[in-house]
């Protein structure tokens, strides 16, 4: 892929077809997601499908904000979240079993596919505006097999607007593809067969390996395509220590106490970027002291 297309998301148009597209792509921003885990071949792919989906999804975003996709079942996956802000802020976690991980792959490695990985389960959109701190929650059962089934149904029942989502991925790089048909008049009937059927050509070495520019004239070569100027995509955590801080108060004095006790401190890692926070006997004191308020409860960790 050329370099300057690496982490970063280009948005385009078809005018005459009033049919709008994206084609994101992620590699360092990827592997900094990864870094601080040790996960398998396949949970690798199935989260980094996730990673390309809610940046793509992100682009729709109209304030100062995160799109939060999660998918959680009762299978070997038993959670992956991926938040992404208006601005191409990501950060992301997946949570498996991995002894049950093992026992789907060796008895039907040709079938593991994400429904049978997460289970019965349900996916979860949640819009949040930073400032007001508004929320917008979608909860859809998990119909389909891949992670832009999920998306696409949700899509089409939510907004009422036909979408298609390609994704690709491995360790190194992921990239996904959009396309979603606007409302308005048309005045090309087949154009969104057309363009749609076109881009279900694309294979996953192309997503994966191509520049945006490159995929575009692969595809669209025939077609009227606007592209505009890229945005770049960046790994962005939004832990603080505050944040943690108001999540340890979930747990009781006395509990806090027991902790520092048997081990001199309590420390909490990120579970997003590794960092650690640790609070002493001291600290401890401080958060539970009757002064002591929350000072953003509105704020899950
Ligand atoms: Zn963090």
């Amino acid at each position: 892929m050329e370099t300057e297309d690496k982490d970063k998301i280009y948005r385009f148009l078809f005018d005459k077809a009033n049919i709008r597209g994206e084609i994101a792509s992620l590699s360092d921003v990827w592997q900094t997601m990864q870094s601080n885990h040790d996960y398998p071949k396949i949970i690798r792919q199935y989260l980094g499908e996730m990673v390309a989906a809610s940046v793509l999804l992100s682009a729709t975003l109209k304030f100062e904000g995160s799109l939060t996709i999660q998918a959680s079942g009762d299978g070997a996956i038993t959670l992956m979240v991926i938040e992404c802000r208006n601005d191409f802020g990501v950060r992301g976690v997946a949570k498996y079993q991995q002894p049950l991980l093992d026992e789907i792959l060796n008895e039907q490695p040709d079938e593991s596919e994400l429904k049978v990985l997460l289970g019965d389960g349900t996916l979860i959109i949640t819009i949040e505006q930073s400032k007001t701190k508004e929320r917008y929650q979608g909860i859809v059962a998990l119909e389909g097999n891949s992670m832009s089934d999920f998306l696409e149904g949700y899509l089409e029942r939510s907004e009422q607007l036909e979408t298609r989502i390609f994704l690709a991925s491995d360790e190194n790089t992921v990239g996904g593809l959009l396309l979603q048909q606007l409302p308005g008049q048309i005045e090309d009937d087949d154009s969104w067969e057309r363009v749609t059927h076109l881009a279900s050509t694309i294979k996953s070495e192309e997503l994966l390996g191509l520049g945006a520019k490159e995929i575009l004239h692969r595809l669209y070569h025939e077609e009227d395509v606007r592209v505009f100027d890229p945005e770049p995509i960046y790994f962005k955590c939004s832990c603080t220590r505050d944040k943690v801080t108001n999540m340890l108060r979930s747990i009781s004095h006395d509990e806090a106490s027991a902790i520092i006790k048997e081990q001199g401190n309590i420390s909490v890692d990120c579970e997003f970027c590794g960092e650690t926070y640790q609070f002493d006997e001291i600290d401890i004191a401080g958060i539970y002291s009757k002064n002591s308020q929350p000072s953003d409860l509105s704020t899950k960790h």
